[in-house]
């Protein structure tokens, strides 16, 4: 055991070389030995004792330990200074890589590990932030204090700082379950409502409703991407987007194309889809909403005979562990396969994959199946991944999500 008074956490050998080489967790199945985890900061030590870092520790998590230093023994005070620098660093990050401007006040504003800051997630809705503390080390009064200084001396002006607990992971980590609210607010009364801007389309926000975080703004270069390849596709007649939730990219569809219909198999959803198509009148589509299963419809649509210039897929995450990775497949296979049959020859496919257990080589090979089942000549225009400040761990393939392909179909 390293001396100190930190619990200690001995690890594996197999995880104490991925630690060395970058990975932030450590799975239960991967600790050796009793953990005396009392406080929620732990030192990592490999077999031999040598010391990997400090981590965060949960009593109920399959991931038993996220780093947050390389440092043993860390102070939990330090840990919480750490905490308020990472939250500067990555306000800063985010006004160079992905500033706001005239058509554009959304953005993640701290993306966990990829922050270093494991278990704390926040988005930015206009001067509205909606903060997530996902983890016994984070879900605390000195980290929740320390998140909304930090936010507070990096975002000048108008401000409400909203925290809104995702309460699968309260049940998973057994938080003392936080109240949503806000935490801070320049406002008299802080608004749970806003309206933002992504490329210039607005999108109503309720931090007060539902159990989703707000919007996917991982996709916002990529509603723009797809908007910019069906206008250049010269096919802007009938647009279908599969899987559309808010109406992310059929409304970005909708400033290109002459009808457009999203599908989703959620009416809380699709409502709000209405509602964004509602104050946004510039759009020169018809566009409509069905509540659907996604599946269901598109086995409709092909026995109809339904034609489309262009189609977006961007299913749920199939795949919710490795294993169930040859059914996600599966999915995709047979989503990607109904949707080319579907498209008109010179049409735009969108399709997107969110499953981390499914790799870009995986998923673009699956597409490929599909292409060559359904006997069309597929081009592969672009590939794209979430935007920036949705950064990734290099070292860590589990941040490496999402997977945007942009194809035209012959
Ligand atoms: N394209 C959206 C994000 C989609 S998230 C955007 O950019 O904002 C996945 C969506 O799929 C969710 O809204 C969920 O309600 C919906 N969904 C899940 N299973 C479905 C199914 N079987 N059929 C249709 N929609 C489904």
């Amino acid at each position: 055991m390293a001396k100190g008074s930190m619990a200690t956490l001995k690890i594996n050998r197999r995880a104490a070389d991925k630690a060395r080489a970058g990975h932030l967790w450590v799975y239960r199945s991967d600790v050796e030995g009793d953990v005396e985890a009392t406080d929620a900061l732990v030192t990592v030590v490999d077999g031999r004792g040598a010391v990997l870092g400090s981590a965060i520790y949960s009593t109920t998590s399959q991931i038993a330990a996220r780093m947050v230093s390389r440092q043993g023994e860390l102070s939990r005070a330090q840990y919480v200074a750490d905490v308020r620098e990472r939250v500067l660093a990555a306000v800063a990050l985010r006004k160079a890589v992905a500033p706001l401007g005239d058509g554009d006040n959304a953005q993640r504003l701290i993306f966990a590990e990829a922050d270093g800051l494991p278990g704390i997630l926040a988005d930015r809705y206009n001067d509205l932030v909606v903060l997530q503390l996902l983890a016994q080390g984070t879900a605390k009064d000195d980290v929740r204090e320390a998140v909304v200084a930090a936010l507070r001396e990096a975002l000048p002006g108008a401000l409400t700082v909203w925290e809104r607990p995702d309460q699968k992971i309260v049940k998973l980590e057994q938080l003392d379950a936080p109240q949503a609210g806000a935490l801070f607010s320049s406002h008299d009364e802080a608004p749970a409502k806003t309206v933002f801007t992504i490329n210039g389309l607005k999108f109503a926000f309720d931090a007060g409703a539902g159990q989703k975080t707000g919007a996917f703004l991982d996709q916002r270069l990529n509603y723009a991407a797809a908007a910019r390849a069906v206008k250049a596709s010269g096919r802007t007649g009938k647009a279908l987007d599969v899987c559309t939730y808010q109406g992310g990219f059929a409304l970005h569809l909708a400033q290109v194309c002459e009808r457009v219909t999203g599908v989703d198999s959620s009416r809380a959803a699709l409502e709000v889809a209405d509602a964004n198509l509602a104050i946004n009148e510039s759009l020169r589509a018809e566009t409509d909403w069905i509540e659907a299963d996604a599946f269901d419809l598109l086995r409709a649509y092909e026995a109809q005979g339904e034609k489309f210039d262009a189609i977006v897929l961007d299913p749920p995450a199939f795949a919710k562990s490795k294993r169930a990775s040859a059914g996600a497949l599966r999915g995709y296979k047979e989503m990607n396969l109904r949707a080319m049959k579907m498209l008109e020859p010179g049409g735009t496919l969108v399709t997107n994959s969110c499953s981390h257990h499914v790799s870009l080589e995986e998923f673009t090979a699956v597409v490929g199946e599909a292409a060559s089942d359904a006997g069309r000549r597929v081009q592969l225009l672009e590939i794209s991944a979430a935007a920036p400040d949705h950064p990734e761990v290099l070292t860590m393939a589990e941040t490496r999500y999402l997977k945007c392909l942009i194809c035209r179909v012959d």
